[in-house]
C-alpha cells in the first residue's frame, strides 16, 4: 500500500556546530539529504517546510530561563552546555527550527496532508529535559510534540517509541508521572546516561506507562524485533494510541562508531514494518519520526531509506521474514524481553 510521507528538510539544519569536530555533525544530514536526491527516492515524498517553533510552543516542555539562556548563546562564538553539547552561533535558531519542523510534520499527519512523516532534522532532542541540555541535545523535539499534540490537537494517547541506541532519559523524566504519554524505550544497557532499567516503570498516574527494555551490547535485528512484537505490539494495541512518534535514532546501527549493537537496515525496515501495523490498528496510521543519534554516516544514510521506503509502501517487510527473526530470539537472547514483561504483566494484563 503506497502511502503519502511527508519530509521534513532543510539547508538551515546544517548550520549548528560548523566548523569543529563533533561526531553529531552538519555531514550526517548532508549525507541523509544527498541520498533523498537519489534516482528512487526523488519525487516519492511530500516536502513539508521547516519553521521556527515560537517561545510558548518551546515552554510547553522548557523552562523559560533555560529557553533565555539557550537564546543566549547566540552571541557566543562557542559556549559548552554540558562535555558533550556545544553551541556555535547558530545553535538556538537551528534548535527551534528542529522544533517547528517536527511540529510542522506533525500538524501535516493530523490535518491528513500526509499519512505519516520524518522530520530529518538536528540537533536531537531525547537526552534534553525541562532544564537542561545533554548528550548533543538542545530542546527535546519529540516531548515537545507531544505535548502540542496534547494541547494543540487535543489528544489524549500518544506513544512514544525510541529505538537509539541510548536511553531517551529526558523524555522519560518529562512524561514520568503523565498516563497519556506512553513512552517506549530499547536501548543499549549499560550505556550512556545510565538510565532505563527494567524496574524504570512511570509513577504516580504514570506508572505502567514508561517501559523500558534494556538489551545488553550486541543485540541484532532478531532481539529488536522481539520486543517489538513480543512487548511493544500488544502493549499498544491495548493502549490504543492516537498518535506515533518515533524517536528514530541510527546509533544503534551494527557499524556506529559511538554503540555496539547489531542492527540493520533490514531491523529499521522491520521495526518500521511494526509500528505501521499498530498505527493502522489504532490510529489511521500516524506516525511521525523525528532523527536522534546515528554517527555513521553511510549507516544513518541507508537505515533512513530503508525506514522511509516502508513509510511511503514503496518496499513491505515481509511477515514471513518478522516471524522468522522473532523466533531466533528465542532462548538466552531473549531473556530481558521476558524480564520486562514480568514487570509489567501485573500493570498491563495483555500477556
Ligand atoms: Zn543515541
Amino acid at each position: 500500500m503506497e502511502r503519502r510521507t511527508g519530509i521534513v528538510r532543510d539547508d538551515r539544519y546544517l548550520r549548528h556546530g560548523e566548523g569543529f569536530y563533533h561526531p553529531e555533525s552538519p555531514e550526517r544530514l548532508e549525507a541523509i539529504y544527498a541520498m533523498l536526491d537519489g534516482p528512487d527516492m526523488k519525487g516519492r515524498f511530500v516536502p513539508l517546510p521547516a519553521r521556527h517553533a515560537d517561545h510558548d510552543e518551546i515552554a510547553l516542555v522548557h523552562d523559560r530561563t533555560y529557553i533565555d539562556f539557550i537564546a543566549s548563546t547566540a552571541k557566543m562564538n562557542y559556549y559548552s552546555l554540558d562535555p558533550d553539547t556545544q553551541t556555535t552561533p547558530e545553535s538556538y535558531d537551528t534548535a527551534k527550527l528542529a522544533v517547528g519542523g517536527l511540529l510542522n510534520a506533525l500538524d501535516a499527519v493530523m490535518a491528513a496532508e500526509v499519512d505519516n512523516a520524518m522530520a530529518l532534522v538536528r540537533p536531537p532532542g531525547h537526552h534534553a529535559s525541562r532544564h537542561r541540555a545533554a548528550g548533543f541535545c538542545i530542546f527535546n523535539n519529540i516531548a515537545i510534540a507531544a505535548r502540542y499534540a496534547l494541547s494543540r490537537h487535543g489528544l489524549k494517547r500518544i506513544l512514544i517509541v525510541d529505538w537509539d541506541l541510548h536511553h531517551g532519559d529526558g523524555t522519560q523524566e518529562i512524561f514520568y508521572g503523565d498516563n497519556r504519554v506512553l513512552y517506549f524505550s530499547v536501548h543499549q544497557y549499560p550505556a550512556y546516561p545510565g538510565t532505563g532499567g527494567v524496574r524504570e516503570l512511570g509513577s504516580g498516574e504514570g506508572k505502567g506507562y514508561t517501559i523500558n527494555v534494556p538489551l545488553k551490547a550486541r543485540s541484532d535485528d532478531a532481539v529488536y524485533v522481539r520486543a517489538f512484537t513480543g512487548l511493544l505490539k500488544p502493549v499498544a494495541l491495548s493502549f490504543r494510541p492516537e498518535l506515533i512518534l518515533l524517536s528514530a535514532g541510527f546509533d544503534s546501527y551494527h557499524m556506529d562508531p559511538l554503540g555496539d549493537m547489531r542492527v540493520t537496515e533490514d531491523g529499521y525496515a522491520a521495526m518500521t514494518r511494526i509500528l505501521l501495523d499498530i498505527a493502522d490498528a489504532s490510529c489511521r496510521g500516524r506516525l511521525v519520526g523525528v532523527l536522534e543519534g546515528g554517527y555513521h554516516k553511510g549507516g544513518v544514510t541507508s537505515s533512513v531509506r530503508a525506514v522511509l521506503r516502508e513509510m511511503a509502501g514503496l518496499q513491505t517487510f515481509p511477515s514471513a521474514e518478522i516471524a522468522r527473526l522473532e523466533g531466533e530470539a528465542a532462548g538466552e537472547k531473549e531473556a530481558v524481553i521476558r524480564r520486562v514483561r514480568e514487570e509489567i504483566t501485573p500493570l498491563w494484563r495483555v500477556f
